[in-house]
């Protein structure tokens, strides 16, 4: 006998995009085609890098900001506005100075019309529930971080949302107290003491989605879309030493670096389907020459060759580690598989060379891998004068890139192209010039 069960959509993405007007006329598409349905029951992870969109997304759900294209809707309607099921907390605890513990909680309450009674006692039963017990009148600035996080969590809580929304809301804390906040949210939830029917978390660590949520969906970069959506079926408690907290931490883990690895349908197991979006616009990470070599020369040193152990080795966060990663892997100093990182030829002879033979290696890489630093040679190759205005590169790149991650781009091109003496930057006119040096055709790297 099948008994058909229509599953319950608390929300509903579809087809959507969300995209920014540059202030040069250009669209910048910061998420695309996302299809999503969160059902009650969960606590859904939202992972990902920086800048892959999670807090817009989030902030799509709740309505906050609409999307460009597609549609967001609550209980099976499309979502005008503010989405009424929906309580956020944010990372900045983003609370009222001037206002006590218990008037910060009823403001959500108040700002939903309720009663000044009611929502007094709701305010106070919240925080009984979260452990602000004789905090009522302290005001926020004679709190730690760990009881500001509370009152965060007291104040979105109050309004009895269905679906609880968070942004990184541990990741202010220390780790104690952050672990600390996480079990007890869990608490409640488990214990049903809130009657919160879905839990959405914004997180970039890989351990705390795992920690918490029955399903984590991974975003990717460049424009953000879905590359995973795994459920996690670990009972709760999870314990962070056991082999298939570590097995699926390193699944994420190898997703998350692998950008050429997606899996985008819900399986028990990560399923390999690959497929290869080439990114459109080659993003430039933000690390220095010297953090790359660094990176380099531990690979030489090391046996380990897993990235995710080689980071908890050297206590590093993915979001540490892997925009170093990723800018050796764009100069193709690594290659990565699988979440293994080895040294390519190029790699190895970078580490064995002078400081001088470093520079030519990587003044070979760039401009043979680097489109931005190619382009930027192009045009002062082209210049009599040798010299371009930055603006002529900040508005090439604001085409694809918001005005400050244009200006990121742009810094980072200066930096490896000044490292490798292929351009100077002149800082009181901001112009970039060629170098005497640099020569036209690369210089070739057997
Ligand atoms: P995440 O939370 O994953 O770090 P965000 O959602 O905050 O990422 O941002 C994703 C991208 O969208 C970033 O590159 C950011 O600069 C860009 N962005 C966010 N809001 C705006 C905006 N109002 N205008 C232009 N670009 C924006
Ligand atoms: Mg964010």
């Amino acid at each position: 006998m099948t008994v058909k069960t229509v599953t319950e959509h608390l929300i509903t993405l579809k087809g959507v995009n969300k995209s920014y007007q540059q202030p040069n006329g250009q669209q910048i598409v910061i998420l695309d085609n996302i299809n999503l349905e969160l059902h009650p029951g969960e606590i859904i992870a939202l992972l990902g890098p920086s800048g892959s969109g999670k807090s817009t997304l989030m902030r799509m759900i709740a309505g906050l900001i609409p999307p460009t294209k597609g549609e967001v809707l609550y209980h099976n309607r499309p979502l005008v506005g503010l989405n009424p099921g929906v309580a956020i907390v944010f990372q900045s605890f983003a609370l009222y100075p001037w206002l006590t513990v218990l008037e910060n909680v009823e403001l959500g309450l108040k700002a939903k019309g309720e009663a000044p009674d009611s929502r007094r006692q709701k305010a106070l039963r919240m925080i009984d529930v979260i452990g602000l017990d004789g905090f009522e009148n302290a005001y926020p600035k004679e709190l730690s971080g760990g009881m500001r996080q509370r009152v965060g969590f007291a104040r979105a809580l109050a309004v009895e949302p269905e679906l609880l929304c968070m942004d990184e809301p541990f990741s202010a804390l220390d780790v104690l107290t952050a672990e600390n906040l996480r079990f007890e949210l869990l608490d409640l939830w488990m214990d049903r003491r809130i009657p919160t029917k879905a839990i959405l978390i914004v997180t970039h660590g890989i351990e705390e989605a795992v920690i918490l949520a029955d399903r984590i969906i991974v975003l990717g970069r460049n424009p953000g879309r879905i590359r995973a959506d795994l459920p996690v079926t670990l009972p709760h408690y999870r314990d962070r030493k056991h082999p298939s907290f570590q097995a699926l931490v390193d699944q994420v883990y190898k997703i998350i670096t692998n950008p050429e690895l997606d899996t985008t349908e819900p399986t028990e197991t990560v399923s390999l389907q690959t497929s290869k979006p080439e990114p459109k616009h080659q993003s430039l990470p933000a690390v220095r020459i010297g953090s790359i070599a660094g990176l380099l020369e531990l690979l030489e040193d090391r046996q380990e060759k897993d990235l995710y152990r080689l980071a908890q080795e050297l206590q590093l966060e993915v979001d540490e580690i892997l925009p170093i990663v990723d800018a050796a892997n764009l100069m193709n100093f690594v290659e990565l598989s699988e979440g293994d990182i080895n040294l390519t030829s190029v790699g190895q002879e970078f580490i064995n060379g002078s400081i001088d033979e470093r520079k030519q290696i990587v003044r070979s890489q760039l401009l043979t891998h680097i489109r931005l630093v190619q382009q930027i040679f192009r045009l002062l190759e082209a210049k009599r004068n040798q010299r371009i205005p930055e603006e002529l590169v900040l508005d090439i790149l604001e085409n694809h890139f918001s005005p400050e991650e244009a200006q990121r781009q742009l810094n980072t091109a200066i930096e490896w192209g000044r490292y490798a003496e292929i351009y100077g930057y002149d800082e009181p006119s901001g112009q970039i010039f060629l170098e005497q040096t640099a020569s036209v055709e690369p210089v070739a790297v057997s």
